[in-house]
């Protein structure tokens, strides 16, 4: 007897239908899994059995054949146990045959049903009138697929209520997902003018940041609070980064992301896990769980030169493209970038204290150099707060910033793009007019040989949005220019001298 259950297997952050055909014959007992199943998905083989017989049913000692079809897309992970479960079970006889049934999710031995990195994706993927789940994801699996969800527990509760026994169990009455912390707040950060500054520049115009400074100034604590400055999601957005942090496997605890995301990744992180990609499924990387958000590395100079490297391509497009047997999969990478890193590698920098010699802060200097350091706009030194700076009043609170940076973002909305960063071409040349003496400026810096021409169009960018924070007038004056060259200066890293 033949039985087909619907399912789905990831694809980078999208979910593939698959359709899992089970044939039960006589014949030499066997259990073959075909149609491009990889080790995890060939082991389904045992963890099916045992939760099989576990749930009270009979092993089928007959020639159990299970194809995935379609057989030219790698089917990964645990995900098909379920499916496969299922489809042993109605081949056998043991459960009635039913159509339009869909299912994924991982089997223990003892018949329970566990959850699956990307449930969001996969359930999307599965047109079936009921799609079966592992109760701990359907809620948020419950956000794209609606009523058509059906939470399980255990295989038992399968076998139940198809056999007619028992009702679908219910889905848990959701309990509303505890809400996201609030975000950092400016308000704690005392001092820090220049940093606060750019830090605002960097979250009106979509501009890539770099924060020098010795450990301690308080990188890492700027950077945490860019998110809150941003412009929260629109509800696309939020689905987008939602499934993506489904397909990666990170936890949901608070359901639908609505906040744009934070990640920090390790300096020792590697490419696969910086981009994406590598082995499998093509599981999105932290650029992809950026997306829409901010992507933070700290102690860039420590980042293998080859990972910084593959960031270059996803920067420039906003998304990743990894190849797979499969075809190409996409994946958002819409991100602010914002790195850290320590002047020299003593931490001192300058010229007093610095204990380095001139050629290691040289080599220093070159290891950050080059492709993607000129994808960065703004470059800011930060130091240590000033005693008095500590014991201050409370600074600006983020909301009032984050005012500031809605009104810019919607001046660029007005001129066609997302954000200031992403004009060119001709929409920048009508967006951002020079005037004279500002043309002159450029001119010069062109000539010294200062400015490439891919860092004249981003310093045009960095001061359209100078210019808009400040009262939104028409052309580029000198002043906005002057401060753009400025925040672009290379100066900081290597020591004040290099
Ligand atoms: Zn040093």
């Amino acid at each position: 007897m033949l039985a087909t259950i619907s399912s789905a297997t990831l694809a980078g952050v999208d979910g593939r239908p698959v359709s899992v055909e089970v044939h039960v014959a006589d014949g030499l007992p066997g259990f073959t899994i075909v149609g491009l199943p990889d080790a995890s998905c060939r082991e389904a083989r045992d963890r099916v059995r045992a939760a099989v017989i576990s749930s009270d049913c009979t092993w089928p000692l007959r020639r159990i054949t299970v194809n995935l079809a379609p057989g030219a897309i790698p089917k990964v992970g645990a995900g098909l146990d379920l499916p496969i479960a299922i489809g042993v079970l109605m081949a056998s006889g043991q459960l009635p045959a039913v159509s339009d049934l869909g299912a994924f999710g991982e089997l223990g031995l003892d018949g329970s049903v566990r959850a699956v990195p990307g449930a969001l994706p996969l359930a999307d993927a599965i047109p079936a009138e009921r799609v079966l789940v592992p109760a701990t994801d359907a809620q948020v699996v419950g956000l794209v697929v609606g009523s058509r969800v059906r939470a399980i527990r255990m295989l038992t509760d399968v076998v139940a209520s198809l056999a007619g026994q028992l009702p679908w169990p219910d889905l848990p009455l959701a309990p509303e997902s505890p809400p996201a912390p609030p975000m950092l707040d400016m308000a704690d950060v005392r001092g820090q003018p220049s940093a606060r500054l750019a830090l605002e520049y960097a979250a009106a115009g979509g501009h890539h940041l770099l924060l020098v400074g010795p450990p301690g100034a308080g990188k890492t604590m700027l950077a945490r609070r860019l998110p809150g400055l941003l412009p929260a999601l629109d509800p696309a957005q939020a689905m987008e980064v939602t499934r993506v942090h489904s397909a990666a496997g990170l936890s949901l605890p608070h359901g639908l992301i609505w906040q744009p995301p934070f990640r920090a990744p390790h300096h020792s992180a590697s490419m696969a896990a910086l981009v994406g990609g590598g082995s499998g499924s093509a599981r999105p990387g932290e650029v992809s769980a950026a997306s829409n958000g901010v992507l933070f590395l700290d102690e860039l100079g420590e980042f293998a030169p080859s990972v910084l490297d593959a960031l270059r391509q996803p920067l420039e497009e906003g998304v990743v493209r990894v190849a797979r047997a499969g075809g190409t999969t996409e994946q958002p990478a819409r991100v602010l970038l914002v790195a850290a890193m320590n002047p020299c590698p003593c931490g001192v920098g300058g010229d007093v204290g610095c204990r380095c010699p001139a050629s290691t802060r040289a080599r220093y200097a070159r290891r950050i150099s080059g492709p993607l350091l000129d994808r960065i706009d703004l470059m800011v030194h930060v130091d240590r707060p000033h005693p008095s700076d500590l014991l201050g009043g409370s600074a600006e609170p983020s909301s009032a910033i984050a005012e500031r940076v809605e009104l810019v973002r919607s001046l660029a909305r007005d001129r066609g793009v997302r954000c200031n960063a992403e004009l060119q071409g001709e929409s920048l040349a009508q967006a951002a007019p020079l005037e004279a003496e500002a043309r002159a400026l450029l001119e010069q810096a062109l000539l010294k040989g200062q400015l490439s021409g891919r860092g004249l169009r981003r310093i045009q960018c960095v001061a359209r949005t100078i210019r808009d924070l400040d009262d939104a007038g028409p052309s580029l004056r000198p002043c906005d220019v002057m401060r753009a060259i400025g925040l672009r200066s290379r100066a900081p890293i290597g020591g004040a001298d290099a």
